[in-house]
């Protein structure tokens, strides 16, 4: 489990040295323009804290991705680089300088021999997985089924660790082959919108439901600010899970109830309140949440569509 001391100390070791120098490779010409292309290798441009910059490490993992014939020779890192996720993720710091073992990369086109590769030559990459980020993953809505990323070598756990604005850090753990892969920039900016909502509007701290909560991220922040109990719901039981170990990690022992069901089958005399203060909404992009809306107004004094 992750500790106080632990999170400083990781947060810490996001920061590049005094020595680490940022190298800079152009996105749109084919890689192989690039001057030292051919030294690509584990070593070429480490710096002594063990970090290299993010630009070397895409292009030695876009080299081996040539090699292995599954993207064109004239590749470039804009058009053929796989979507690179941190393996532990601190508010808007995007590091330029990547540590060991910090790396999730997922493209639709890796295989079981290039994901062997990339872990035994590229000492950043911590896991790789096959899919497309096009793709969700999770349960999409009621008619779906459970769809995951395919992890073909490495542990795909991610940490991401988001400021506040009530001064507190809210962590959240996944693993990213069974969640969609929203980043925390997105997940923290819903938070501050989420805040904002709450201040304006003068909502009563009662009880609130989280309706599609996912990782927990909106609930957990509903506690934290003060509200009396949240109703966490959502229709993906392997989110459930989770949801009860973000739970923990955060410090949240009660004021909560965990339903797995999808929005819309939601009993609401099940959940033995009088009063519903509050439903965030929070639904994947792209989804038809018209009956979910109506139901929430139905139900609760505010809606929140985040
Ligand atoms: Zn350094």
């Amino acid at each position: 489990m992750l500790s106080k001391e632990n999170l400083e100390k990781r947060i810490e070791d996001i920061r590049e040295c005094g020595e680490c120098r940022d190298i800079q490779i152009k996105k749109f010409s084919p890689i192989k323009d690039y001057d030292d292309f051919d030294k690509l290798c584990d070593d070429f441009k480490r710096c002594g804290c063990g970090k290299r910059p993010i630009d070397i490490v895409m292009a030695h993992i876009l080299k081996i991705m040539i090699e292995e014939e599954i993207v064109p020779e004239k590749a470039t890192l804009r058009r053929n680089s796989p979507v690179p996720l941190s393996k532990f993720y601190y508010s808007s710091l995007n590091p330029q300088f990547l540590n060991k073992n910090s790396l999730i990369l997922l493209h639709h086109d890796f295989t079981k021999d290039v994901a062997s590769r990339l872990m035994g030559e590229v000492s950043e990459v911590a896991c790789v997985l096959k899919g497309s980020p096009q793709d969700t993953v999770g349960v999409f809505d009621r008619g779906s089924e459970v769809y995951h990323f395919e992890i073909l070598e490495g542990d795909d756990t991610q940490i991401n660790v988001m400021r506040t604005l009530i001064n507190e850090k809210i962590i959240l753990v996944k693993n990213q082959s069974k969640h969609h892969i929203e980043v925390a920039v997105t997940t923290e900016q819903k938070l501050v919108q989420l805040h904002n909502y709450l201040e304006n509007n003068n909502v009563k701290k009662g009880v609130a439901i989280d309706a599609m909560c996912g990782l927990g991220a909106i609930g957990i922040y509903l506690l934290k600010y003060g509200f009396e109990k949240v109703i966490f719901n959502d229709i993906n039981p392997e989110m459930v899970e989770t949801l009860k170990e973000n739970l923990k990690i955060n410090g949240l022992e009660d004021s909560f109830e965990i339903f797995n069901e999808s929005f819309e089958d939601l009993d609401v005399e099940d959940l033995d309140v009088e009063d519903l203060d509050l439903c965030v909404i929070d639904a994947f992009p792209s989804s038809d949440i018209s009956e979910i809306t109506k139901k929430a107004e139905r139900i609760a004094n505010n809606v929140l569509i985040i």
